[in-house]
C-alpha cells in the first residue's frame, strides 16, 4: 500500500472580474428621474484625483480585468478623461465611454478616438425632442445627442444607443428604434427602468402598465426580426412583472465591480442602499484585495448566504438569487429572495404594487440633483 498523499489545498479565490465601471463623477448636466445613482450624490471635491484613477487602471489590468467603462454621472465633466482613455489603451484594456452626449464637442470626441477609445454608449431619453428634453431636464439636449452620433460615425467608433423606457416614453418606442438605426447604432439597449436610486424615488411616475409592457415586448421582437444584421437588441424587462429575476450584475461579486467617484468599491452601483455593508476604498487597499476579501463582496458572493426557496432551487447558479438591492428595497431584508421571483413570498405584493402605481395618474418627477433628494 502506498503512503497517503498529503491533501493539496488550493485557495485560488474568486475568478477575476470581467469588467470595471469607473464612475468618474456624479456631476451631470441632465437630471433624469430614473438615474441609478444614489440619492446622496458625491460632490466634485470628493472625487478621486487623476493619479489615483491611473493607478487603479494599473491595478485593474493586474487583476485580469478586460474592459473598463467610463461612466458617472457624466464622465466628460472630467478634464482628465483623455489621460484615462490613453492609459487604458496602453494597458490593452477595452474602453467604453457611457455618456449623455451633451457636453462633448467634435474635436474632443475625435481626439478620444485617436487616443484609443474603443466604443461609445449614448443615452436617448425619447425619440420626440421635446419629451426627451423634458425627461432629461435639459433643454436642447436631444439635438446635441444627434450631433454627437454623427461625430461618432465620423470617428469610426462603434455606437450603442441606450434607451431607458417607462410609461412616459413607451408610446414612441417604434420611433426610438428607427432613430437608433438612423444614428448608425450597431446595438440598441431597450431597458425598462430599474427601480433603484432615483428610479425608486420616481417609481410611480415611471411604472408602465402590464399592457404597455406587453406591447413594448411585441415591438422589440418584431424589430429584432426586421433589423437582423442591422441592429442588435438588448432588451431588459421590468422586474416587477417578471416571473423570475435577472442574474443581477451576472451574480453578486462574480463578474463586475463598480468604483464610485470618491473611490468606494461596490459590487453594483446601487449597493450603498443596503445597510450593514462595508465598502473598501481604492485609496486604502489594492483592487485585487478588495475583490477577494472585501466584506461587501463576500456578503452575497456565491450561494451560501441564500435562504429558502433559493437555497434548494435549481436556478440558484443561473440567476444567483436576483437582486439584493431590490430585495432590500421591497422587503427591508437584503438577504431575502428577490421579490421579482414568483417563488418569493413577497412576489404578490410586488405585482400588486406595480399594477396599482401604473394605473394611477403619474405624479410629477423628482429630478435628480446634487443635494436635491
Ligand atoms: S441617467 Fe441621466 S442624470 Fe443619471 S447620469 Fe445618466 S444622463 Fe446623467
Ligand atoms: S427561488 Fe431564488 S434561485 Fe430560484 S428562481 Fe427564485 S430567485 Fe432564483
Amino acid at each position: 500500500m502506498s503512503e497517503a498523499m498529503p491533501e493539496v489545498r488550493r485557495d485560488a479565490g474568486p475568478a477575476p472580474p470581467l469588467a470595471v465601471l469607473f464612475e468618474l463623477s456624479h456631476r451631470c448636466p441632465l437630471q433624469c428621474p430614473y438615474c441609478s445613482n444614489p440619492l446622496a450624490l458625491e460632490r466634485a471635491q470628493g472625487e478621486l484625483d487623476t493619479a489615483t484613477w491611473l493607478r487603479v487602471l494599473d491595478e485593474a489590468e493586474d487583476l485580469g480585468i478586460l474592459q473598463v467603462h467610463f461612466s458617472g454621472g457624466e464622465p466628460t465633466v472630467r478634464k482628465d478623461l483623455e489621460d484615462l482613455v490613453a492609459h487604458a489603451a496602453q494597458l490593452g484594456l477595452y474602453s467604453n465611454l457611457i455618456t449623455s452626449g451633451v457636453l462633448i464637442d467634435r474635436d474632443r470626441l475625435l481626439h478620444l478616438a485617436e487616443l484609443g477609445l474603443d466604443h461609445l454608449q449614448l443615452s436617448i431619453q425619447d425619440s420626440d425632442p421635446e419629451n426627451a428634453d423634458r425627461i432629461g431636464g435639459y433643454r436642447g439636449g436631444h439635438a446635441k445627442k444627434l450631433a454627437l452620433a454623427g461625430w461618432v460615425r465620423e470617428a469610426g467608433l462603434p455606437l450603442t444607443v441606450n434607451a431607458p423606457v417607462h410609461r412616459q416614453n413607451l408610446e414612441h418606442l417604434e420611433d426610438t428604434i428607427e432613430l437608433a438605426v438612423a444614428l448608425g447604432a450597431r446595438r440598441l439597449e431597450v431597458a425598462h427602468v430599474q427601480y433603484y436610486g432615483w428610479g425608486l424615488k420616481n417609481r410611480a411616475a415611471l411604472m408602465p402598465t402590464r399592457a404597455q409592457l406587453e406591447r413594448a415586448t411585441e415591438v422589440v421582437e418584431a424589430a429584432r426580426k426586421r433589423l437582423k444584421g442591422v441592429l442588435v437588441f438588448d432588451y431588459v424587462v421590468p422586474d416587477y412583472y417578471a416571473r423570475r429575476p435577472k442574474a443581477c450584475m451576472g451574480g453578486w461579486a462574480r463578474q463586475f465591480l463598480n468604483i464610485a467617484p470618491g473611490g468606494k468599491v461596490l459590487p453594483c452601483h446601487a449597493a450603498e442602499s443596503i445597510p450593514g455593508l462595508e465598502f473598501d476604498n481604492v485609496k486604502d487597499r489594492p483592487l485585487s484585495e478588495i475583490w477577494r476579501s472585501s466584506q461587501a463582496f463576500q456578503r452575497f458572493r456565491g450561494t451560501d448566504w441564500m435562504p429558502e426557496p433559493c437555497r434548494s432551487c435549481e436556478q440558484r447558479e443561473i440567476d444567483w438569487g436576483g437582486c439584493r438591492c431590490q430585495a432590500f428595497a421591497i422587503t427591508g431584508n437584503a438577504a431575502a429572495t428577490d421579490p421579482a421571483c414568483a417563488l418569493s413570498p413577497d412576489h404578490g405584493a410586488l405585482v400588486a404594487l406595480a399594477e396599482a402605481e401604473s394605473h394611477r395618474e403619474a405624479p410629477a418627477f423628482t429630478y435628480r440633483r446634487i443635494g436635491g433628494s
